[in-house]
């Protein structure tokens, strides 16, 4: 692996005009994401994990060119993405692919699985005959656990599990470099998600893939994850290590967030969730954005925004007090 980033974010800014209210004269603007600076190197499982809401998905959308940005910069490879054009993005749409929540409505349900899978290699490989775009549905429906059979039949007639190795398929059919996969086990059963996460695993050891793993579960990430931000209110709160982060999480929210956990033993497995409420999007708080609910803020917190920053254990975190 090199340090080399494959996609890189500088200073990346999302931020949605609300309706105005008809009695005032606000213009209500949502702070999707706020100056997020991230460098993915070629074969990690960089993943971003938070609460609904802090951003995560929107990161996501905006890298893989779903969302154009407020401000700030994409880079793919070294070069600037987000300023191209659908022709001039066609093809970086191919190294650059897309795993979906929900493989209930991710995929066609009209659309049969030779017909879902075959085209991206058409609109994005014109190159490629039909011969040749046959045997490369066959390629990644077998590197995927699917059963040949599976080309001529609808979605409907399979399960979540199964949908979902249909959509990793849909998104290794143009053989990519780089997946954005957003919470891409959260909509299965748990005796599934095992199953799709070493798929997924399996996948990148075989092909070299670069992932951006987007979950609220931290659990998920302490296997799978090279390294880890963690997003708050749009902003990154901590990036570091996997290991690092588990064993001396830096930032309190990243403290708060692995305490909250559910263990196997006589708990719950419902999502993780610390203390409190996030903040309104629209108003956030002055000075740091978790002060409202952090347990050891001070009167500086309040006032000054903590930037990231790097620590001596080569963690980054956003806070006055780490360390
Ligand atoms: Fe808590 Fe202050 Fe650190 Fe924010 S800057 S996380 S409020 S200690």
């Amino acid at each position: 692996m090199t340090d080399t980033p494959i996609v890189e974010t500088r200073g990346l800014e999302v931020r949605f005009p609300l309706p105005t209210h008809f009695l005032s004269r606000e213009k209500p603007v949502l702070h999707a994401l706020n100056t997020v600076d991230v460098a993915i190197r070629p074969g990690e499982s960089f993943c971003v994990v938070g609460e609904s809401g802090c951003g995560k998905t929107t990161l996501g959308r905006t890298i893989i060119g779903l969302q154009r940005p407020t401000a700030g910069e994409v880079y793919f490879r070294g070069k600037r993405i987000d300023t191209m054009d659908e022709t001039e993005r066609k093809p970086i749409r191919r190294d650059m692919q897309m795993v979906f929540q929900n493989p209930y409505a991710s995929l066609n349900p009209r659309r049969n699985v030779f017909d879902t899978l075959v085209e991206p290699v058409r609109h994005l490989m014109p190159e490629m005959s039909a011969s040749e775009a046959r045997t490369r549905v066959e390629e990644v429906l077998d590197a995927t656990g699917c059963d040949p059979s599976w080309q001529r039949r609808l979605p409907h007639e399979f399960s979540g599990g199964q949908r979902q190795r249909i959509a990793i398929a849909r998104a290794l059919v143009t053989n990519p470099a780089f997946i954005v996969a957003d919470e891409p086990i959260s909509a299965l059963d748990v005796s599934i998600q095992a199953q799709i996460l070493n798929l997924l695993s399996d996948l990148q050891a075989e092909r070299g893939l670069t992932y951006l793993f987007i979950t609220h579960d931290l659990s998920v990430v302490e296997h799978f994850g090279t390294r880890v931000a963690v997003m708050y209110l749009g902003r990154i709160m901590e990036l570091a290590e996997t290991a690092t982060l588990f064993s001396r999480p830096s930032h309190p929210y990243t403290q708060l967030l692995l305490e909250a956990i559910p263990k196997l033993e006589g708990g719950s497995f419902d999502r993780p969730h610390p203390p409190g409420e996030l903040p309104d999007p629209v108003n956030p708080p002055p000075g740091c954005p978790f002060a409202p609910r952090c347990p050891i803020a001070v009167a500086r917190c309040r006032s000054e925004r903590p930037e990231l920053r790097k620590l001596k254990n080569g963690a980054e975190a956003a806070c006055h007090l780490a360390e």
